[in-house]
């Protein structure tokens, strides 16, 4: 089967025997696996260099996703750290097949050659199709970030957003109508991928450009309610009836120590609740903003971590919070 697609007159009756197949399949995962990691660590090494945070990547067959800590960087570093990865799979891939070719005339025993070649060629056609599938000018791949890039230069980001993720839907739709003719599941599931990742793009990016120009201190709640962590946790539930509010900043002697909302008590165990107190149930790490940062900041964190409010700290005191209902009354108000 190899000798048709390949070109290589190789004997892959070999490659059928024993355990074969079974070790050239683990060895052919592996080295995908080594082929994406690496698409994702040049995305990584040129946002770092420019000075870009990456926060976590995510190894996808498709091409892994580096997620970028701070919006949306400047279309010429986004440009580059867009088709770094493409080329690098290109690269990985060219080479791959010339490997193959290669191992074709210097590898005498047939058995050897077999391996080798397949191994090789495998590996060239899985990163070149990764190549060309991230070049497809859609979000949420590769493509789509380089035709971004290319219209930010041109019309304000989130006009670029919108059209880069347009086109990605169409993408979608069609794969997604390609699918369901051909009964390939895999290729229904993509298309799903590339439809919601590029919904999910514009409305990050329109929420972006909404809060632009606002600074958290025009925004943020100034008068805390905080409790203390020594409270106990039926006094913390009924404050919350109270205030309406499901979540506080817990401070200790004019110091935040931590922050408790409804999922902290959630967690709990019913029946322990009774004798519990907010120091065993508020979670210690506290993500805070500066009241000068801008608005955009608290948007990104809430949407990283997964948070419903974020306390404003400046000189180590709480001046403020600002809650995810905060964020979504100013982008209404914008909208309208
Ligand atoms: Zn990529």
């Amino acid at each position: 089967m190899l000798s048709d697609f390949s070109n290589i007159p190789i004997d892959t009756q070999p490659l059928t025997q024993g355990l074969l197949p079974y070790i050239l399949g683990t060895i052919i995962a592996t080295g995908l696996f080594v082929g994406v990691f690496l698409h994702e660590l040049t995305h990584s090494y040129f946002a770092l260099k420019k000075g870009i945070k990456i926060r976590s990547i995510t190894l996808l067959l498709f091409g892994g996703v580096a997620e970028i800590e701070e919006g949306i960087p400047d279309p010429s570093d986004e440009f580059l750290i867009a088709i770094v990865g493409p080329i690098s799979s290109g690269i990985i891939g060219a080479v791959c097949i010339g490997i193959a070719y290669l191992a074709d005339y210097i590898i005498i025993n047939p058995t050897w050659a077999a391996v080798i070649v397949f191994i090789f060629w495998y590996l060239g056609l899985l990163n070149l199709l990764l190549f060309g599938f991230n070049l497809i000018p859609a979000f949420p791949m590769d493509g789509g970030r380089v035709l971004r890039a290319y219209l930010a230069k041109r019309m304000d980001k989130y006009k670029a957003t919108k059209i880069a993720a347009n086109i990605g839907k169409i993408f979608a739709i069609f794969f997604g109508i390609l699918g369901i003719v051909t009964l390939n599941f895999i290729i229904v599931i993509i298309a799903l991928f590339i439809f919601f990742g590029a919904e999910q793009e514009t409305t990050m990016t329109r929420y972006t450009s909404l809060l632009e120009g606002i600074q958290i201190s025009g925004v943020m709640t100034k008068e805390v309610t905080s409790v203390s962590p020594s409270m106990p946790v039926p006094e913390l539930i009924n404050m919350m009836y109270m205030y309406k509010h499901l979540g506080f900043p817990v401070i200790d002697r004019e110091e935040l120590v931590g922050i408790v909302a409804l999922e902290d008590i959630n967690k709990s165990s019913e029946i322990d609740r009774e004798a519990m107190k907010v120091k065993d149930i508020m979670t210690r790490e506290v993500i805070t903003l500066a009241p000068d940062q801008p608005l955009n900041e608290v948007l990104q964190k809430m949407a990283q971590r997964n948070v419903g409010r974020i306390p404003i700290v400046s000189d180590g005191n709480v001046v403020g919070i600002v809650t995810r209902s905060d964020i979504l009354r100013v982008i209404q108000l914008r909208e309208s």
